[in-house]
C-alpha cells in the first residue's frame, strides 16, 4: 500500500486498490485506515478565543516509515503576536515544520501546541479556522479574482472583500484587470505575477482574520515593485497575529522579531539580524552566500 500523499496520488492508489478486487480493496483501506489518518479526536473540543501561543516540544517527524527523519527532537516556543522568520537551507524541513500547526501532518513524537492544546485534542475544523497559511500558489483556484478572494470567508460581501483586497495591495492591480474583480484566473484566465498572486493570497488571508498566520515566502524573484507590495501586506497582515514566516528575502527577516535558522542538525541559532550577524555563523554564512536570504 503506498503512501497518500496528495490527492492524485491518493485516487490512484484507489484505482489500484479497486483493482486487487472487493476483498483486497476492504482489507487495503483497513490498512490505509491503520495509516492514521488526520481527523478529530473523540470528544475533540473546538479551539476558542485564540491568543496564537504555539510550541513545538521535542518534535520527530518522517514522512515514510522507512523513511529518515526530516525533524528529529525540535523544540520552538512562539509567543502571541510575535514575528518569527524561519530561515535554513532548502529541503531541512522548514516547510515540514509549519504544516505540522494545521495538522497537514502529525507529530511522529513530540507534541505540537496552540495555546497549550495540542493540535490533536482540539477540532480540525477550529484550529483550521485560526490559521491563515500563505503560499504562492498552492490555493489558486480555476475561477474568478473574486471567487479566489471569498473562499477566505464564503459569507464576504462585496465590501469586506474590496477592502481585503485593498489592505493586501491588490486592489489596483485588480482593477486594472480586463473585468476586474469578475476577472478569470488560473489556467484559462489573466496571467498573474508571482508579486501579484501572492497578494491575493494575502488578500484572502485578511478576510479569514486568523490569529496565526504561516507564511510561505515566494523563492523566485519577484521584481522591485513587487516585492514592495508583497511586504507591505505581509507586514499589514501579520499586525496583531503570530507570524511564522518561511523567508527567504532579507527584507522580511530584518522585519522579524526572532530570526531562527533550521538545517538538518535542528535549530542552530536564534536571534535577531544584528545578533545572528554578530555571530558570524550559519546565518551570517547564508546571508553572505545568498547577498539576500
Ligand atoms: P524546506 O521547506 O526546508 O525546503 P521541506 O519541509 O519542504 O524542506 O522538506 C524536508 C524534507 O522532506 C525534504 O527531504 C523533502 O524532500 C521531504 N518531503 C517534503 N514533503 C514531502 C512529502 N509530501 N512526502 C515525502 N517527503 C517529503
Ligand atoms: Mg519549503
Amino acid at each position: 500500500v503506498g503512501v497518500l500523499l496528495d490527492p492524485i496520488k491518493r485516487f490512484d492508489n484507489f484505482i489500484r486498490l479497486w483493482q486487487l478486487g472487493y476483498t483486497g480493496f476492504v482489507r487495503a483501506m483497513e490498512l490505509l485506515e491503520e495509516k492514521a489518518e488526520i481527523s478529530d479526536r473523540p470528544g475533540a473540543m473546538p479551539l476558542r478565543d485564540v491568543k496564537g501561543s504555539i510550541s513545538f516540544t521535542d518534535i520527530s517527524f518522517h514522512y515514510d516509515d522507512d523513511a529518515q527523519k526530516v525533524l528529529d527532537g525540535v523544540s520552538l516556543r512562539i509567543a502571541p503576536g510575535e514575528f518569527v522568520a524561519l530561515v535554513g537551507p532548502s529541503g531541512v524541513g522548514k516547510s515540514t515544520l509549519c504544516s505540522l500547526i494545521p495538522r497537514f501532518y502529525d507529530v511522529v513524537g513530540g507534541s505540537v501546541s496552540i495555546d497549550g492544546h495540542d493540535v490533536r485534542d482540539v477540532t480540525l475544523a477550529s484550529l483550521r479556522q485560526n490559521i491563515g497559511v500563505v503560499q504562492q500558489d498552492v490555493y489558486l483556484f480555476s475561477g474568478s479574482v473574486e471567487e479566489n478572494l471569498r473562499y477566505g470567508r464564503p459569507d464576504a460581501s462585496d465590501e469586506d472583500i474590496v477592502a481585503a483586497a485593498k489592505a493586501a495591495n491588490a486592489h489596483e492591480f485588480i482593477l486594472a484587470l480586463p473585468e476586474g474583480y469578475k476577472s478569470e484566473i488560473g489556467q484559462r484566465g489573466v496571467k498573474l505575477s508571482g508579486g501579484q498572486r501572492q497578494r491575493l493570497t494575502i488578500a484572502r488571508a485578511f478576510l479569514k482574520n486568523p490569529a496565526v498566520l504561516i507564511f510561505d515566502e515566494a523563492t523566485s524573484a519577484l521584481d522591485n515593485e513587487s516585492e514592495r507590495a508583497v511586504q507591505k501586506a505581509l507586514l499589514g497582515l501579520a499586525r496583531g497575529r503570530t507570524t511564522l514566516v518561511i523567508a527567504h528575502r532579507l527584507s522580511t527577516v530584518r522585519h522579524a522579531d526572532r530570526i531562527v535558522v533550521l538545517t538538518n542538525d535542528g535549530i542552530v541559532e536564534e536571534g535577531t539580524h544584528d545578533q545572528l550577524m554578530a555571530r558570524d555563523g550559519v546565518y551570517a554564512g547564508l546571508h553572505s552566500v545568498q547577498a539576500s536570504i
